[in-house]
């Protein structure tokens, strides 16, 4: 039994077989061989073995013929390795005696010795380790022939554990059969942390490099929780997992029941706590939780997997679906925040040679570069707005020249509407993101310029501290107790104070517990979180004073060290929310 630790970003607990994604993209059958069968797996193995060792001395004889001699001889050092009889040996005894089956045998086997290579200390042999996860692989196919199983064609439950998933594929994760997954790569407030969430997939990322102590197959139990994943359990360890499984689902449906009815502060203080969603689909889920409103409708995952564009009665349809669902309740319409690390499908090509997407064609200024998808997105939530309280935000903005052309092309879209005679509502507010540091600085002079502000703090946090959002090596130093963060989070709060602007936050700071009474301390109202943390955020403000809030913001403006921050909020908290409403 072997645990590694990862970040946890989705809370749950999920047990099941391992689905290694990347390596093999198919799953591993870990059934045991009936004694009568055995002699047939093995005759199966060689097969397989001598279709893998024709490739071989195919793919051999081109390079010979292409490349010459010198490239050739390193095919032969893989036909040498698919032929070593000591190799074949040992997948045979795991047949045999352990009644592995001929791919879980060979997968363990050819693993094993890549691992050694790894640790050899030699560059030169650690490199050959990714020839024999090849060699693997090519097994494997053979092995499992029309049955394998891929991601796209889940059959049965999975533990999906992956080198890292993009935004696209995680969207794409089929609800019914992935458990959870684990990834090697990925921060906490990465958009693929976000979407576990949005998902409800137990998740943890950042676990570092695992997957080549694991075969498909596998018994895994990941602890979204705890940030854990157990590789091989013992009975021991899965009986009491299985337990703390089941209490986490009652106490789920438990919290539940705290979204109901109003965020009111012990000394009267009225606190909204809206939503965050991702899919249309969860605007329902969210409202049940007992969300005020939608304050982040990311709409770039209409885009995520689709293979083209989408046309504006596609928008259409997915703006109505949420606002219907809220009636008078507001929903704010983020406009399109591609590139980064959220490219889809058919604009690939685009970010193929971009060395530092978080700092490139991202977000506004996409729709600014491409109008007319901008347009069409601008028309469909200005037609969709006439049904409820919606709300447009443009992401990611810099300059205030930059919101001045956006808000351009806004009224532009509204001439357009007018006169084709299209019903649309033209006065709905136009909104910013305050997420990169310029804006945060800017603050009082974006306040004459915008109906609203809402506060990313994934993104702040990244750009203010020059530290990747998704990437776990320097996630010690993407922390949203940092006084800058903190600093640039007050300047934006006090500059809508003072021009009587309406301000939300919107990042993952406010989906925290931990954060939400400094953020009230320092004056903040309205709070957009996931829809998983609704209940608990409402019912922690229910046990909290603004007073009081108001004295823990003022000490933690005398501290000037993240870390001591973290502590005095973390011990605050014990006091604010009991463990027993705690997930
Ligand atoms: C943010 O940056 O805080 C935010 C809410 O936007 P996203 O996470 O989609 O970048
Ligand atoms: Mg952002």
């Amino acid at each position: 039994m072997q645990v590694r630790h990862g970040i946890a970003v989705s809370p749950g607990v999920a047990i099941g077989p391992a689905f290694v994604l990347g390596v093999e993209d198919f799953r591993i059958p870990k059934d045991s061989v009936s004694i009568d069968a055995v002699n047939v797996e093995v005759e199966r193995l060689h097969a397989a073995l001598e279709k893998v060792a024709q490739e071989i001395s195919a793919n051999e004889a081109l390079a010979a013929k292409h490349l010459g001699k010198e490239y050739a001889s390193i095919f032969g050092a893989h036909l040498q390795f698919v032929r070593d009889p000591k190799l074949i040996e040992q997948i045979e005894r795991r047949i045999r005696e352990d009644h592995e089956s001929p791919e879980h045998a060979s997968s363990q086997v050819l693993r094993r010795y890549a691992k050694e290579l790894q640790h050899l200390g030699d560059q030169y042999l650690a490199e050959r380790a990714a020839d024999i996860f090849d060699l693997e692989r090519s097994l494997l196919r053979h092995l499992l022939g029309e049955q394998r199983e891929e991601l796209s064609h889940l059959t049965t439950e999975v533990i999906v554990l992956a080198y890292n998933l993009t935004p696209s594929e995680t969207a794409g994760l089929n609800r019914k059969f992935v458990q959870g997954f684990a990834t090697e790569k990925g921060g906490s407030t990465s958009h693929t942390a976000i979407l576990a969430g949005a998902l409800e997939i137990p998740a943890i990322v950042g676990v570092g490099d695992f997957l080549t102590d694991i075969s498909g197959g596998e018994t895994v139990i990941l602890d979204g929780n705890e940030g854990r994943l157990i590789i091989g359990p013992d009975e021991k360890t899965l009986e009491k997992y299985r337990l703390i499984k089941e209490r986490f689902q009652s106490k789920s449906q438990a919290l539940r029941k705290l979204g109901v009815g109003q965020a009111i502060t012990t000394d009267g203080v009225s606190i909204e706590v809206c939503g965050n969603i991702e899919f249309p689909e969860e605007a329902i889920q969210c409202k049940e939780r007992g969300a005020d409103g939608i304050g982040l409708y990311r709409t770039e995952f209409l885009y995520l997997g689709a293979m083209g564009e989408r046309s504006e009665e596609d928008h259409y349809q997915a703006y109505r679906k949420v606002i219907d669902t809220f009636g008078e309740r507001p929903v704010t319409i983020r406009t399109l925040d591609v590139g980064a690390d959220k490219i889809p499908g058919a604009m690939k090509h685009v970010y193929n040679e971009v060395s530092n997407p978080e700092l490139g064609l991202r977000s506004i200024r996409v729709s600014l570069e491409y109008l007319e998808l901008f347009k069409t997105q601008l028309r469909a939530i200005l037609r969709a707005a006439v049904f409820g309280n919606a709300r447009v935000m443009f992401p990611l903005i810099s300059s205030i020249g930059e919101f001045r052309q956006a808000r351009m092309v806004f009224r532009d879209v509204c001439e357009d509407l007018e006169e084709q005679k299209i019903e649309h509502n033209p006065h709905i507010p136009v909104g910013m993101m305050v997420e990169v540091p310029s804006a945060a600085i800017m603050a009082e002079e974006f306040a004459h310029e915008v109906d609203f502000f809402s506060i990313g703090t994934n993104d702040l946090i990244q750009y203010t501290l020059a530290a990747d959002r998704s990437d776990p090596m320097v996630a010690k130093y993407y922390n949203g107790s940092d006084p800058s963060v903190l600093f640039l989070v007050r300047r934006v709060l006090f500059a809508a104070r003072d021009a009587k602007l309406p301000v939300a936050v919107c990042g993952q700071m406010s989906s925290n517990p931990m954060f939400v009474p400094l953020l009230l301390g320092m004056g903040l109202r309205n709070l957009s979180v996931t829809p998983q943390s609704v209940p608990i955020i409402k019912q922690l403000v229910r046990n909290i004073s603004i007073t009081e809030c108001e004295e823990l913001a003022q000490k933690c403006y005398q501290l000037d060290l993240a870390r001591d921050i973290e502590t005095f909020l973390r011990g605050e908290l014990k006091r604010f929310l009991p463990d027993r409403d705690l997930p």
